[in-house]
């Protein structure tokens, strides 16, 4: 099953339309945490953008953009980027906002200065984010020589292994092949692959993202990921996403769907498997809502998985699903409401209204035959676990 969605590219395009860019103010981006007593940074650098994010992009995703960021640009946003970086970080990760990989986004020449300036830098280890399809043999060889063997992570954004949401819901060119390939190069040059798998897909109910998320993580793990990294969704300005948030048929997952994946990976966190990001919009761009519990229960919350992050000690999760408030008793009786449309359905309904909203009915019906195939690959690919 191919996974290019032409319709979502034409609706993304027009809902990226006058969208800020943050780059126009921001030389740079960095963001610290502390993991068992060690700084782990991140540096996102200025690129002209994701080469997926030019034809549509994902749906939930703004990764921003700039407008015209020349090579010079990119490496002098890495200089620079890398002077607030505190000394003796246990990793750094560096990062284009898409893919250090993709020559298009980050030209050959630009990768490699920008590889000589980390070397310089004392990381001791260094973390890179890449699409599976940029993955080579020679630019992990080159990056080493380089870094002279100090590339230990590499992210890769999966988001879900299902291909029909992928397709469908997320808009998402994805080939399951070559995640599995990248996990084999990784391994084999002794790389740790970690999997970005993402919580709360456009469409699903959030009983439906909980199974999703879970079973995607099986996938990558059965499949050769070393970690994953879990992202639950925040809704932002200028994306698909937001045009479902504002028709009311979209919203952030809540934080105790988060914490219900969380409980059952209970072996796979004793493991030290699984890593939680972006769970609050902190050092986030253009966000208009993010994943919640309550104003009574919330700042406990951030605070008990601030720990679990800082630690990946399962207790505090126990101690999260221990936690009494309203706000889980009425998140709990929205996972048991069953809906009264299949994802199909609501998907083309979802379709119907986004086009409404952003063209008008004609052009969705004008437009619509791209998906001739649709309900065919919904009955041949998608089956929903009970
Ligand atoms: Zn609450």
């Amino acid at each position: 099953m191919k996974t290019e969605n032409p319709f979502l590219d034409l609706l993304a395009r027009k809902a990226r339309k006058n969208r800020e860019s943050y780059w126009d103010v921001e030389p740079f981006v960095t963001r610290l945490s502390n993991i068992n007593n060690n700084i782990y940074a991140s540096l996102w650098f200025k690129t002209n953008g994701c080469s997926h994010d030019k034809r549509g992009g994902c749906t939930i995703c703004d990764y921003s953009n700039g407008i015209s960021i020349s090579t010079q640009d990119m490496v002098d946003s890495v200089a620079l980027g890398l002077t607030t970086i505190p000394k003796g970080c246990e990793e750094l990760l560096i990062s284009p906002s898409g893919s250090m990989f993709d020559s298009k986004e980050v030209p050959d020449s630009v990768r490699q200065k920008i590889f000589s300036l980390l070397d310089k830098s004392d990381s001791r280890k260094i973390a890179i984010e890449t699409r599976a399809d940029t993955i080579t043999y020679d630019k992990i060889k080159e990056t080493q020589n380089i870094l002279k063997g100090r590339l230990s992570k590499v992210y890769i954004g999966l988001e879900t292994s299902n291909l029909w949401l992928l397709k469908y819901c997320i808009n998402k060119n994805l080939d399951l092949n070559q995640m599995i390939n990248s996990y084999n190069l990784l391994q084999a040059n002794n790389i740790i692959s970690a999997s970005n798998i993402f919580l709360g897909i456009p469409f699903l109910s959030e009983k439906e993202n909980i199974q999703e998320t879970l079973s995607s993580i099986k996938w990558s793990f059965s499949n050769g990921s070393d970690i994953i990294s879990l992202f639950p969704a925040h809704i932002k300005k200028a994306t698909i996403g937001e045009v479902l948030f504002k028709l009311e048929i979209y919203s952030s997952p809540s934080l105790w769907s988060l914490i219900e994946v969380l409980r059952q990976l209970e072996q796979e966190i004793y493991e030290n498997k699984i890593e939680i990001n972006w769970y609050t919009s902190m050092g986030a761009y253009n966000v208009i809502s993010s994943p919640y519990t309550c104003s009574k229960c919330y700042s406990k919350v951030i605070e008990i998985l601030d720990k679990f992050s800082q630690s990946n000690d399962f207790n505090y999760i126990l101690m999260l699903d221990e936690i009494k408030c309203e706000c889980k008793n009425i998140w709990r009786d929205k996972l048991e409401k069953n809906n009264s449309l299949n994802l199909y359905e609501r998907v083309i309904n979802g379709y119907q209204q986004l086009s409404e909203y952003l063209f008008n009915r004609n052009w969705f019906d004008f437009h619509f035959d791209r998906l001739i195939n649709m309900k065919i690959e919904y009955d041949i690919n998608y089956t929903m676990k009970p």
